[in-house]
């Protein structure tokens, strides 16, 4: 049995390389996101090259502008652009499971408006699923829409939304079920930003200083034309978007890179002399590879037109335990320093707050308890 890339994927990695080394500075580390218009400008900018390439959505049908290749493709592409910051700045998430929703749930007019954007590397989503008392317990969410003639009625509120400061559109969970309707009543809205009934407030949190936003609706009137799927079979959409949210950024990839960094950061200051220390590096680094197979695996099960199952809980699960691993050697490496807001240990420690994001560690061991162990849920 072959295990390696196909030499056409090989040599798509290598020119993927080259690229990033032409259009990034040597050691570009992230984009500035407290400058909104400049990080836009640059991420659409490098987004688009990409696309003329035909690099962005390769494994989508031609109509949508992709070029029918294999999912294998956008998996090498999230392994080569999560670890260095990601360029697309927030596009990661169009290409990886907003795109994916749209074309699996959404009308042949939203698919032909919003695929094509989003394979040309023009536009920027923002995902309002979480609410102040709706965060793992989603189905209880209570953001509400009321149909009236041709419009949907919200009003509500969203928390912890990332990447709202250069959003174009918002993909909306929303209450359309009796209040107590659960995972039964819940739609899925594409909201325009700026819509009229629309506000946001930045939060300030250890994630980043970009990286949170609350939104508010006030009598908000959306058509149901931008409804993605039917009416309170949001739940079904929520579910195809989380499997695919939860493999689509590498995070075992950034792991592994903060980790060599720290690993010579330990040399440097003698801190690698401890065995102790020495064998946390072996496990976090071991930890990266188990984490990259159990996602690879989630892309062959995609390749083979299995629809989500919980590997994708398992590849989130043991990836963000690497962020953690990693994030806790950083910090015993270099102590208080690692809190140092410009200084090398604080990325590890931001980016193991991805063990939160789509689903927290715990929520994940459910889904694998349930769906992968077969055990019977608590009371
Ligand atoms: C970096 C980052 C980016 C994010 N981006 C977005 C975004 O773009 N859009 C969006 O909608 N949301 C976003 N979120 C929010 C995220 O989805 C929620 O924070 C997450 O679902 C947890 O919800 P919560 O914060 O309300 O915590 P809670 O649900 O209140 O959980 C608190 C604690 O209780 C534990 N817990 C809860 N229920 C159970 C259970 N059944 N079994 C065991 N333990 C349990 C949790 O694991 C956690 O430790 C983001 C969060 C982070 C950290």
């Amino acid at each position: 049995m072959e295990f390696d890339w196909t030499d056409e994927d090989a040599a798509y990695r290598a020119e993927l390389r080259a690229y990033i080394r032409k259009m990034l500075p040597k050691g570009w580390r992230g984009y500035d996101q407290t400058d909104r218009p400049a990080y836009k400008t640059a991420a659409r900018a490098f987004a688009q090259g990409m696309a003329e390439h035909g690099w962005l959505t390769q494994n989508w049908p031609k109509e949508y502008g992709g070029a029918e290749c294999s999912a294998w493709r956008q998996a090498i592409l999230g392994e080569e652009l999560t670890p260095i910051g990601e360029p697309r700045g927030s596009q990661y998430m169009n290409v990886n499971w907003i795109g994916p929703a749209i074309m699996r749930f959404g009308t042949e007019e939203q698919k032909l408006n919003h695929l094509r954007r989003i394979a040309a590397g023009d536009v920027f989503w923002c995902q309002g699923f979480s609410e102040p008392d709706a965060g793992s317990d989603l189905a209880s969410l209570r953001t509400r829409a009321v149909r009236d003639g041709d419009d949907y009625v919200v009003n509500g509120s969203k928390i912890w939304t990332s990447h709202v400061g250069i959003a174009d559109f918002c993909i909306l969970l929303v209450r359309t079920g009796e209040p107590d309707s659960r995972a039964r009543g819940i739609t899925v809205l594409i909201v325009p930003m700026g819509q009229p009934g629309f506000t946001t407030r930045h939060i300030n949190s250890l994630a980043g200083d970009e990286s949170h936003y609350e939104l508010f609706f006030d009598e908000m009137r959306i058509p149901v034309s931008a409804r993605l799927g039917e009416e309170n079979q949001g739940w079904e959409v929520v579910r195809w978007a989380l499997a695919y949210e939860r493999v689509g950024s590498t995070q075992y990839q950034r792991a592994a890179v903060q980790l060599a960094e720290a690993a010579e950061i330990a040399i440097a200051n003698g801190k690698f002399d401890d065995p102790e220390i020495q064998s946390r590096f072996g496990e976090a680094w071991a930890a990266c590879q188990a984490a990259r197979l159990l996602t690879l695996k989630v892309y062959d099960l995609r390749e083979a037109g299995s629809p989500p199952t919980a590997d994708s809980n398992l590849s989130r699960l043991i990836s963000t335990d690497c962020l953690k691993m990693v994030a806790q050697l950083s910090a015993d490496v270099l102590g208080l320093e690692a809190l140092d807001r410009k200084g090398p240990g604080i990325d590890p420690i931001r980016n193991a707050s991805m063990a939160v994001a789509s689903g927290t560690s715990e929520i994940q061991l459910d889904r694998i308890a349930i769906d992968f162990l077969g055990l019977p849920r608590s009371k």
